[in-house]
């Protein structure tokens, strides 16, 4: 017998979509998959969520977002899909060992930021090293900050960076920015913003938590260590959207195609969170959009 909604992934999106399809007796299956939580599970302090004014820690947010969802009937699986057919319903997942059939799916798979691939920058993840600005840029109130990358996201963040920091250079891999000519403007008229064209960070250093960053000058190949306090990387995001690729619509970055309510080329497979979603990237709009999926498969399936 088939399930009547799955959910891949277990971020917020995912966890709010089991939620409320709880609450609609839909006893949604919940594939948590390799990382439990998403990305805000790898953050160390959460202050922006709504409902906790003291703030609390990723993992424990997602914990009591996961409590929640069993509390209304959510039955949370620690297998990974393998694969996928909707070609026609029930839908058929695959994970290792088992299929499992749905009649309708919301995927929640998130994306992944781009990390620089160099020595350290693991070993400072939540130390100094970051992916996200709005999560991390108040912990480094009055210190040296670093922002890596020449898109809109490492300009638009290296600027909300400048509240906090004392300086924010931004290190960019050529000559050239990518970022918007308005984003650009702002930044160069920004007197706490310092741009380092042509260089990559070649090492990250640290005793406890970053200290120094090597940089390298791809021109002449020189190489200077300089002393930093947060290092923030904006060098893309990667959507988790491999395993859908001929099955479902996506735009040429791999994001999924949705419609406003969230349904995706297959009539009764939706996403929900940062799978589609490149622009607004919090846990609380990925929260959102897993409550607006949910509330489409319970329309999906009534008709
Ligand atoms: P992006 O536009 O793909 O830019 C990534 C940047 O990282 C590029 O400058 C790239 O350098 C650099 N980079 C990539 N790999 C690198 C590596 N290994 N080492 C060093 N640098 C590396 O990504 P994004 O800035 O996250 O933007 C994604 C999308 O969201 C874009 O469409 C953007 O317009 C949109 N967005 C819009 C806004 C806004 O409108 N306010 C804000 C944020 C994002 P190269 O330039 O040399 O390739």
């Amino acid at each position: 017998m088939s399930d009547k909604l799955a959910i891949i992934g277990a971020g917020p999106a995912g966890l709010t979509a089991a939620i409320y399809a709880g609450r609609a007796f839909l006893e949604p299956l919940v594939f948590v998959g390799p990382a439990f939580g998403g990305q805000i599970a790898t953050t160390t302090e959460v202050e922006n969520f709504p409902g906790f004014p003291h703030g609390l820690q990723g993992p424990e947010l997602t914990e009591q977002m996961r409590e929640q969802a069993e509390h209304f009937g959510a039955r949370l699986v620690e297998e990974t899909i393998l694969s996928v057919d909707f070609s026609r319903r029930p839908f058929k997942l695959t994970s290792d060992g088992q299929t499992h059939e749905a009649d309708s799916v919301i995927i929640a798979t998130g994306a992944t930021p781009r990390k620089l691939g160099v020595p350290g920058e693991d070993r400072f993840v939540g130390r100094g090293v970051s992916y996200c600005a709005t999560c991390d840029g108040f912990f480094f109130r009055n210190k040296e900050i670093m922002v890596v990358g020449g898109g809109d996201s490492a300009f638009q963040e290296g600027l909300f960076l400048t509240k906090f920091g004392t300086r924010v250079r931004i290190v960019h891999r050529r000559d050239e920015f990518r970022a918007g000519a308005t984003l650009l403007a702002r930044a160069q008229e920004n007197p706490k913003i310092e741009f380092v064209k042509s260089a990559v960070i070649e090492e990250i250093k640290g005793n406890g938590k970053v200290t120094e960053a090597v940089l390298k000058n791809v021109k002449t190949g020189e190489l200077s260590a300089t002393p930093v306090d947060g290092i923030f990387v904006f060098v893309g995001h990667t959507p988790n959207t491999e395993l859908y690729t001929g099955q479902l619509e996506m735009d040429h970055e791999g994001y999924l195609t949705v419609d406003a309510r969230l349904h995706t080329s297959v009539p009764g497979v939706f996403a929900a969170g940062e799978v589609h979603d490149k622009v607004f990237r919090q846990a609380i709009t990925s929260a959102g959009f897993g409550c607006m999926a949910a509330l489409e498969v319970e329309k999906f399936l009534d008709t």
